[in-house]
C-alpha cells in the first residue's frame, strides 16, 4: 500500500498539534508506524487519504456501533444543522434523549448530559463525594475513565496501593485520594471496602474492562462489590462509557442484572457526536445544581446536533433482535478467530463478552492488569502492521478492544479472518 499522504499529514500534524495527534494512542507508537489519516468512512469501511481502504475494527473506539455516516443519523444531523447548532438554552431534542437513556438504563431515573466520558466520570465521582461527604475514591487497575487528575492513578503491584500519580501534572494531594486495586480480585476489594478509616465516597469499575483489552468480570465479582458497596453506603459508579448500548439495550447493567447508583455514559449515546452523560438514582442526581448543591456546568452540553445523533443511533438500536444478530455474529467470527489461532499455532486468549473483543498474544488467561501486562506486545505491532498492509484496521495498541458493529458483512469479516491466518503464519516464520 502507498502512504504518501498521510506520511505528509503527519509531518504537518506535527507541526502544529503535540505528536500530530489530539488523543495519544492515534499516534500508533506501540506498534512501531505512523498513523494513516482518514477522510471518509461509510459502513464499516474506512478510507484514507491515499485513497486505502479498511474493514474498520476501532469503530472510533466504540461509537459507530451501526457503522460509520449511516443514511439515518446523517440525515438527522443535517437537518438539525440547519436549524442553528447550538443555543445555550434549553432545547426539545434533550428531552427526547433524557427519556431513552432513562427507559433504556434500568438503574438511571436521572440524566444530565455532557460532552465526553471524561467529563461524565469526573462529575459523577464530584457527584458522589457531595453526596457523602467523604473523599476517597477506589478504582481497579489497568481501568481507565478518561483523563481527569482522580483517575490517573498508576497501577499498584497486586496490593493495595495509595495513589502515586500517573503523569506529570497531577499533584500528589489529588491522587492520594484515589486507590487503585486489582481487578476481579474479591478478597482485596472486601478488605479494602470495609476498611471504614479509608472513608470511600464511591468505587468507580468498568463492567467489562475494555481498556486493558477486554477483560471480563469474573462470576460474583460485581455482585460482591454491589453488595459490599450497598452494605458500607459507598456509591457504586458503573462506568458503562463502551458497555452502555453496546452489551445490551441496557448496558452491562442489564446484561448482568446488577444495578448500580450512578452510572456514566458516552460513545454510543452520542453516535460519534461528543457526548457523555451521568445519571442515577433521583435522590443521587438531585444533588446536581441547580437542584442541589455541587456544581457542574458546560456551554455546549445538550448541543442540538450530538442529541441528534444520540437519537438517531439509538432508535437504530432498537430495531428487533439488534443485540441477538450482533452476539451470533461475535460469536461465529471469535469461534473462527480460535480455530485459526490453534491450526496456526499462535497462543492467543481470546476474551469476547458481546461485540468487544481482543486477542492477547499469551498463553496464560487474562483476568487482570497483571496478566493482561503479559502479552506479547512487539508481536502485536507487527500483527498490526500486517494487517494494515491488507487493509484490516485493527487498534494500534495490544491494550485495546475490536469491536463488532452491525456494519460489518460476512464478507468484510471472512475477508479479517483470511488475512489473519496469513499474518499469524508470518509472524512465526522468524
Ligand atoms: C473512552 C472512555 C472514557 C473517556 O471518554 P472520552 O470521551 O474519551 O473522554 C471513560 N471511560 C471509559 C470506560 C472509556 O472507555
Amino acid at each position: 500500500m502507498n502512504y504518501t499522504a498521510s506520511a505528509d499529514l503527519f509531518k504537518q500534524a506535527k507541526e502544529y498539534i503535540p505528536g500530530g495527534v489530539n488523543s495519544p494512542v492515534r499516534a500508533c507508537r506501540s506498534v512501531g508506524c505512523d498513523p494513516v489519516f482518514i477522510t471518509k468512512a461509510t459502513g464499516a469501511t474506512l478510507t484514507d487519504a491515499d485513497g486505502n481502504e479498511y474493514v474498520d475494527f476501532v469503530c472510533s473506539w466504540g461509537p459507530m456501533i451501526v457503522g460509520h455516516a449511516h443514511p439515518h443519523i446523517v440525515d438527522a444531523v443535517q437537518q438539525a444543522a440547519a436549524s442553528g447548532t447550538s443555543f445555550g438554552a434549553p432545547t426539545p431534542t434533550e428531552i427526547d434523549l433524557a427519556r431513552m437513556v432513562v427507559e433504556a438504563v434500568p438503574s438511571v431515573e436521572k440524566v444530565r448530559f455532557v460532552n465526553s466520558g471524561t467529563e461524565a466520570t469526573m462529575s459523577a465521582v464530584r457527584l458522589a463525594r457531595g453526596y457523602t461527604g467523604k473523599k476517597v475514591v477506589v478504582k481497579f487497575d489497568g481501568c481507565y475513565h478518561g483523563h481527569a487528575d482522580s483517575f490517573l492513578v498508576k497501577a499498584g503491584s497486586g496490593l493495595i496501593t495509595l495513589g502515586i500519580p500517573g503523569s506529570p501534572g497531577v499533584p500528589e494531594e489529588i491522587v492520594k485520594n484515589t486507590l487503585s486495586i486489582p481487578y476481579n480480585d474479591i478478597d482485596t476489594l472486601e478488605r479494602t471496602l470495609r476498611d471504614e478509616d479509608l472513608q470511600i465516597a464511591c468505587v468507580i469499575v468498568e463492567p467489562v474492562a475494555g481498556n486493558m483489552g477486554c477483560v471480563p468480570p469474573k462470576p460474583g465479582f460485581l455482585e460482591k462489590l454491589r453488595e459490599l458497596t450497598r452494605e458500607m453506603g459507598i456509591v457504586l459508579i458503573f462506568d458503562e462509557v463502551i458497555t452502555g448500548f453496546r452489551l445490551s439495550y441496557g448496558g452491562a447493567q442489564q446484561y448482568y442484572n446488577i444495578m448500580p447508583d450512578l452510572t456514566c455514559l458516552g460513545k454510543i449515546i452520542g453516535g460519534g457526536l461528543p457526548v457523555g452523560a451521568y445519571g442515577g438514582k433521583a435522590e443521587i442526581m438531585n444533588c446536581v445544581a441547580p437542584d442541589g448543591p455541587v456544581y457542574q456546568a458546560g456551554t455546549l452540553s445538550g448541543n442540538p446536533l450530538a442529541m441528534t445523533a444520540g437519537i438517531a443511533t439509538l432508535k437504530l438500536l432498537q430495531q428487533p433482535r439488534f443485540y441477538e444478530q450482533l452476539e451470533e455474529k461475535a460469536a461465529a467470527y471469535a469461534d473462527a478467530l480460535k480455530r485459526i489461532a490453534s491450526a496456526t499455532g499462535i497462543a492467543v486468549q481470546l476474551n469476547r463478552v458481546g461485540s468487544m473483543m481482543t486477542g492477547f498474544f499469551t498463553e496464560k488467561p487474562v483476568t487482570d492488569f497483571d496478566s493482561a501486562m503479559q502479552a506479547d506486545a512487539a508481536r502485536y505491532g507487527q500483527h498490526y502492521r500486517q494487517m494494515l498492509g491488507r487493509g484490516i484496521y485493527l487498534a494500534p495498541s495490544q491494550f485495546e478492544v475490536a469491536f463488532i458493529s452491525a456494519a460489518q458483512s460476512e464478507k468484510d469479516l471472512e475477508k479479517t479472518l483470511k488475512m489473519t491466518e496469513w499474518s499469524f503464519k508470518k509472524l512465526l516464520e522468524k
